[in-house]
C-alpha cells in the first residue's frame, strides 16, 4: 500500500479569523469560542482538499492555556466550532495536533522547551509517523512564516497565505523561511495543489 499524503494546516489565520485586539493594537489569536470566526471558505476548501485524496490534518501552537489566556475547555470549545462548521459544510478533518507548551508557561506541566512548538517539526513528524504519511509528498499551508520553517524542517512544500510585498520579502530573506508558494486566500490552495499533485 503507498503511503498517504496530507494537506496540514495551520489554525488561527487560515481554519478561523484573526482578531484584533484594539487596546493591544495588535493581531492575534481569538481567546474564545464566542470569539473565533471561522473562514468563511474553510468548509469548501477542506472538502476540496479531500476530494484529491489528501488527509487534512491540523498543526497548530496553541500556547494560550499555558500562558493562563484561556482554559483548556475552552480551547476544545473552539476547535469543536471549527469542526461543526467543516462537517455542516461536509468535511472534516483526519487529525488535530496542538503543541500546548511554551518556554515561559505560567502552569508547570505545559513549561517546556519542546520540539513540537512550531517552528520545529516535531507535530508534523508526528502526525506522519501516526498516520503513515508520506511528507515529502505532503503540503503545509500556514499563514506564518513560523509554519513556512517547519514545514521546511520536516521536508514538505510549503504554502504561504498572504500577499508579497517588498516588507514580506525582505522578512523572508532575513529569516530564511522562503515558501515554495503563496497563494493570497485559503480556497486558492484547491486549484494550486491539483495543479501540483496531477501526474498525467
Ligand atoms: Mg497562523
Ligand atoms: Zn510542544
Amino acid at each position: 500500500m503507498p503511503k498517504s499524503w496530507a494537506v496540514f494546516l495551520d489554525r488561527d489565520g487560515v481554519l478561523n479569523e484573526l482578531v484584533f485586539y484594539k487596546d493591544q493594537g495588535r493581531v492575534g489569536s481569538p481567546l474564545s469560542a464566542r470569539q473565533l470566526r471561522v473562514m468563511p471558505h474553510a468548509a469548501e476548501t477542506v472538502r476540496g482538499l479531500r476530494k484529491l485524496g489528501a488527509k487534512v490534518v491540523v498543526i497548530s501552537n496553541q500556547p494560550g492555556v499555558a500562558k493562563k489566556q484561556l482554559s483548556y475547555n475552552e480551547l476544545v470549545r473552539m476547535n469543536r466550532k471549527i469542526k461543526d462548521a467543516l462537517e455542516k459544510g461536509g468535511a472534516w478533518l483526519d487529525g488535530e495536533y496542538y503543541c500546548l507548551h511554551h518556554p515561559n508557561a505560567l502552569i508547570r506541566k505545559y513549561k517546556e522547551v519542546c520540539d513540537c512548538r512550531k517552528p520545529g517539526p516535531g507535530l508534523l513528524r508526528m502526525a506522519a509517523e501516526e498516520l503513515d504519511l508520506d511528507l515529502g509528498q505532503s503540503f503545509f499551508v500556514g499563514d506564518s512564516l513560523v509554519d513556512v520553517k517547519a514545514g521546511k524542517a520536516a521536508g514538505v512544500t510549503t504554502v504561504l497565505l498572504g500577499t508579497m510585498t517588498d516588507l514580506l520579502n525582505r522578512v523572508i530573506e532575513e529569516e530564511k523561511a522562503r515558501p515554495d508558494y503563496i497563494v493570497s486566500k485559503f480556497s486558492d490552495v484547491v486549484p494550486l495543489i491539483t495543479k501540483l499533485t496531477d501526474r498525467n
